[in-house]
């Protein structure tokens, strides 16, 4: 029988799981009660919607044995099965491969105890424990049984089997012990108990186990009888049917861990039951972190649906909105038809009330979170956060009254987060307009011409660090009454009466000079203007209306061909800096060089707000010569 190879990226998996240090090996037991309990989970549900294949529920369970004379460990379970094609997929790769970020991970993952965490690699994990796994299995829909063998790393054999009743055996022959690890321990009654208990209890089928029982015999007190006995070794009781009061947080982690493939504790737990027209019962996760590929395409959003503690689908998308994809967890609902498909769903009307009704919830337990626990919601929001603006951007605004006051923001005061509403509370009297500036980080955000000002002041600034955030805030345009602000655009209003006056002055009296500038600089500016904005600096640029040069950036990434829109800019000049005197200077006596001189601050400006020369050499060459008549004056 020729083996077969796995494929490469399981073969480092394996790889990683043989020779895994990971300290937590004992999950391998809950990985495959899980994966048995989700076999039985579909075969109950075929049972109840195909009448050819009826089962009596009571034989739905997951058994385990131990033989200790040739360590193994079997976990075995009625469930719906495999078939030769299925164990070929679902064992000889690995599920969760499909994306180019796992493969990549892996490739990197020098720790394996990384890999295990972020992908959550299921079935494999008993390659930790096991030097050799049988999985024979028949499906619940074929006649046929199979029999899949791997010692791990050298591949796989299927060949045919005998078993008769659908459903799948596991045998696991465990690694000899060494002196760091007691791998025959998973053979001790006890210590499967315990795993059982503290991993899987809530599990909804028998998980069973002969124990060997020794008692007096009441016939003759000095006389002990032993006997066998099939113990079930789990509650059974689905933990979001229990009262909330007694469950423990390790419960609600195990549980999350356990069942959406996750290595942290969540971030927060959303319990609640709703009684009345649509009755159901949620319990969902925020998990601490991003999974690897939250913000592809590939990832998959959704909640698990079952209907009076029965499992009908998984990853059911119509039940939660866009923004707040990132929950996981499940809903049970007596009001929700067993037969209800994924196309359905889309359309029902109860499914429509029950999804408006699970994001209230998240709404109003974020917002809880943000009040509560301030420090877990940055948390959140560091993992999160741009998924709720993405929502709002999306929705073209429409979603802005639910969204924003889940937003946080870098503040200009300290660089700590702040809410949109908090903001607007501490803005003083005078200050019209909510203040933003954007760049890669606060102290880049800081040298903003005008940033000075502001906060001189007393205005606080928001510090937009993310791309999506000036994009977004187009969307939204006010929150509660006042505009949104750039401190890089034109008309930035900070003067006095007394200092407007100032101003207009001296545009009057150089409006000559401005404006051979500006021809100078033809369509590259729309305007050269007097600043009232430059503290140090000589120059800058600002936009106008529309697009402003941050974003006009961020297209340009994403469209490296150059054909991005561009912002219209206008040039401002800082009246009390040197370099005004000078410009009069040589407009006054030798307005011949006045090119020069505008052309080489203009490209400064351009450089000043990161954006790129059209001929840097050209720039180059008129500094240079500068610096040679510069010297020559000495
Ligand atoms: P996951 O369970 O996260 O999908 P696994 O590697 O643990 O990843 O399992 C891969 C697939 O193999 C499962 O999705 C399931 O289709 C199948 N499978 C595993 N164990 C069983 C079982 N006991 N009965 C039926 N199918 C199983």
């Amino acid at each position: 029988m020729a083996k077969k190879q796995f494929k490469a990226e399981s073969k480092r998996l394996l790889e990683l799981m043989i020779n895994s240090i990971y300290t937590n090996k004992e999950i391998f037991l809950r990985e495959l009660i899980s994966n048995a309990s989700d076999a039985l989970d579909k075969r109950y549900y075929l049972s109840l919607t195909d009448k050819d294949h009826k089962v009596d529920r009571k034989a739905l369970q997951i058994r385990i044995e131990r033989h200790p004379e040739n360590r193994t460990l079997v976990i075995e379970d009625t469930g719906i099965g495999m078939n030769q094609e299925e164990l070929e997929k679902n064992l000889g790769t690995i599920a969760r491969s499909g994306s180019a970020e796992f493969r990549e991970q892996l490739e990197k993952a020098t720790r394996n105890i990384d890999i295990i965490g972020q992908f959550g690699v299921g079935f494999y994990s008993a390659f930790m424990v096991a030097r050799k796994i049988t999985v024979e299995s028949r499906p619940a829909l074929s006649d046929e049984a199979w029999t899949w063998v791997s010692s791990g790393e050298d591949g796989y054999t299927i060949t045919p089997g005998d078993r008769a009743e659908p459903g799948t055996r596991i045998t696991l022959e465990l690694k000899d012990d060494t002196e760091d690890e007691k791998y025959s321990s998973y053979l001790d009654e006890y210590r499967i108990r315990d795993l059982v208990r503290k991993y899987s209890d809530y599990v909804r089928y028998p998980i069973v186990m002969d124990v060997v029982r020794t008692e007096t015999d009441p016939e003759d007190k000095d006389k002990t009888v032993v006997h066998t006995e099939t113990e079930t070794l789990n509650s059974m009781i689905p933990l979001w049917k229990k009262n909330r009061s007694k469950i423990k947080p390790e419960e609600y982690n195990e549980f999350y861990k356990s069942k959406f493939n996750d290595w942290q504790d969540p971030r927060k737990v959303i319990h609640y039951s709703v009684e009345g027209n649509l009755s159901y019962t949620a319990l969902l996760f925020i998990p601490a972190e991003a999974p690897y590929n939250f913000y592809n395409t590939d990832f998959e959003p959704g909640l698990q649906l079952y209907s009076k503690g029965v499992f009908i689908l998984d990853k059911a998308r119509d039940l939660l909105p866009d923004a707040y994809r990132f929950v996981t967890g499940l809903i049970d609902s007596d009001d929700i038809s067993l037969n209800i498909s994924r196309e359905i769903l889309q359309q029902d009307r109860q499914v429509k009330a029950l999804a408006s009704s699970i994001e209230k919830k998240i709404h109003s337990a974020l917002l809880d979170m943000l009040k509560n626990e301030r420090e877990d919601y940055e948390k959140f929001f560091d993992s999160f956060g741009r998924n709720l603006k993405y929502a709002i951007y999306k929705s073209y605004g429409m979603d802005k009254e639910k969204l924003q006051d889940l937003l946080l923001y870098r503040s200009s005061q300290d660089g700590s987060y702040v809410t949109l509403k908090e903001y607007r509370d501490r803005m003083p009297e005078a200050q019209k307009e909510i203040y933003f500036a954007s760049g890669r980080s606060i102290e880049e955000i800081e040298k903003t011409p005008g940033f000075a000002r502001i906060k001189d002041k007393g205005y606080e600034i928001l510090c937009f660090l993310d791309d999506l955030d000036e994009f977004v805030i187009t969307m939204m345009n006010e929150y509660d009454g006042k505009q949104f602000k750039s401190i890089a655009k034109a008309d930035l209003d900070l003067d006095t009466e007394e200092e407007k006056q100032e101003k207009e002055r001296k545009a009057e009296e150089n409006k000559d000079m401005l404006q051979a500038m500006q021809d100078i600089l033809k369509d590259n500016v729309k305007a050269v203007r007097i600043s009232s904005r430059l503290t140090d600096d000589p120059v800058c640029l600002v936009s106008d209306e529309g697009l402003s040069i941050e974003m006009e950036k961020i297209l340009a990434q994403q469209d490296p061909a150059g054909r991005g829109m561009k912002a219209e800019k206008i040039l401002e000049i800082n009246p009390d800096h040197p370099i005004f005197a000078t410009l009069q200077n040589v407009y006054k006596n030798s307005p011949e060089e006045l090119k020069e001189y505008t052309d080489v601050l203009y490209d400064q400006a351009l450089l000043i707000e990161g954006l790129p020369l059209d001929d840097p050499a050209a720039y180059a060459r008129k500094i240079v010569s500068m610096m040679i008549q510069a010297a020559d004056r000495k």
